[in-house]
């Protein structure tokens, strides 16, 4: 049976834009949690650009991408929002008494009176190796993210990229696994040198091994994976396998956004600008997957937009309640739900 959790608003996206919303409808008792496709906040920023600086963020001169993320965890942080990362939302469904079920591929479902898409420019999509038949074995033995480390747990793993992702997991499946052995096309990797340089010292104590080739060829039954074949220049290769985790980097693709009968404008979702609801009324759009005349796709723009939508969103979560308008400045009531007070 999937998980189901009930909350009052499910946010699409921890790009900058989702995180703040998090502290916008935290300051009017609103309850979220965010679901990223990615394995960290930060989405764009993070993911894009981390070390870049950002020069247009009001009130802060330079910040890189990724301390703008770092800042916005803090910034919302008493607000305990609940992140769910490495899983896509799927599936969007309105129900009878007007509120939503949204659905996970890791098999979750989410009961909420609101939802914010904050999705950017879409899901970040794993890109799929070259390798003739591997959709065969994609989520049976060929994974292109790590959901659960107990599914790799006395297997066989071999892991191909040279990036981050591929040391991260190389390093931090080593201890449970059978064997493993990290597979890149040269001796140059793009990850933190810290990473690689771990990853030489398991290779020197013989703990995982690694191979300069490419992945050629699967060979398997109905999709558990056997053998993975390698292109080498030392010569081909076979290795015995029951794992393929093929880091490649990712493209960003609208997704099941598309799909979940919103109107759109040229892959964007159009929404009013009073409040940046969607066509669906408790659907909401902000940041760059928003349309609406005017828009430029800004960080500060989905700022702004967050703290409007919030206000929509209190109404149909608390109807009943009337909200004051406060500054963070000066109201003690919401120094208190900061913890400040
Ligand atoms: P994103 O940052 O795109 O985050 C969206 C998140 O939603 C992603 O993490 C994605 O994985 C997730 N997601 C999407 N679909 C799903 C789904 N179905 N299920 C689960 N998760 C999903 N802007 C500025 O204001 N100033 C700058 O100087 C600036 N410089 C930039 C430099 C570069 C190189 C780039 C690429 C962009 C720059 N931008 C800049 C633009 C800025 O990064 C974006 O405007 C900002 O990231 C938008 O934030 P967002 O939260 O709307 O979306």
């Amino acid at each position: 049976m999937s998980n189901e959790i009930t909350t009052d608003v499910v946010i699409i996206g921890a790009g900058p834009v989702g995180l703040f919303a998090v502290f916008e409808l935290g300051l009017l008792d609103l309850k979220c949690h965010v679901i990223d496709i990615l394995d960290r906040p930060g989405g764009q920023c993070a993911e894009l650009y981390p070390e870049k600086p950002i020069y247009d963020i009001p009130g802060f001169p330079v910040v890189t991408g990724q301390g703008l993320t770092d800042n916005l965890l803090q910034q919302i942080a008493p607000f305990g929002p609940e992140f769910h990362y490495s899983r896509m939302v799927t599936g969007l469904e309105k129900l009878e008494d007007g509120s939503f079920r949204l659905t996970t591929d890791a098999d979750e479902t989410f009961l909420c009176k609101v939802v914010v898409i904050a999705a950017g420019g879409g899901s970040f999509q794993p890109k799929r190796p070259p390798v003739p038949g591997i959709e065969e074995y994609e989520n049976k033995s060929v994974f292109y993210a790590v959901r659960k480390m107990d599914d790799f747990r006395d297997q066989d793993v071999v892991i191909v990229g040279g990036g981050d992702s591929a040391l991260d997991w190389t390093l931090n499946l080593q201890p449970i696994v059978r064997s493993l052995t990290l597979v890149h096309r040269r001796d140059a990797f793009k990850a933190a040198p810290a990473s690689v340089n771990q990853m030489k010292e398991l290779v020197a104590d013989g703990k995982i091994n690694f191979l300069l080739g490419q992945v050629a060829r699967l060979e398997g039954t109905d999709g558990q994976l056997e053998n993975v074949h390698l292109t080498m220049q030392a010569g081909d290769t076979t290795l015995p396998a029951t794992r393929l985790l093929p880091f490649f980097g990712l493209t960003m693709k609208l997704g099941p956004v598309a799909d979940w009968g919103l109107e759109l404008n040229d892959n964007l979702i159009s929404v009013d600008t009073e409040k940046f609801q969607s066509s669906v009324p408790g659907v909401f759009a902000i940041g760059d997957i928003n349309h609406y005349p005017g828009k430029l796709k800004l960080i500060l723009s989905g700022f702004h937009e967050a703290a409007l939508m919030a206000q929509a969103a209190k109404h149909i979560v608390d109807p009943d309640q009337r909200v004051v308008f406060q500054y963070t400045t000066s109201s003690t009531k919401l120094q208190k739900k900061l913890g400040v007070a």
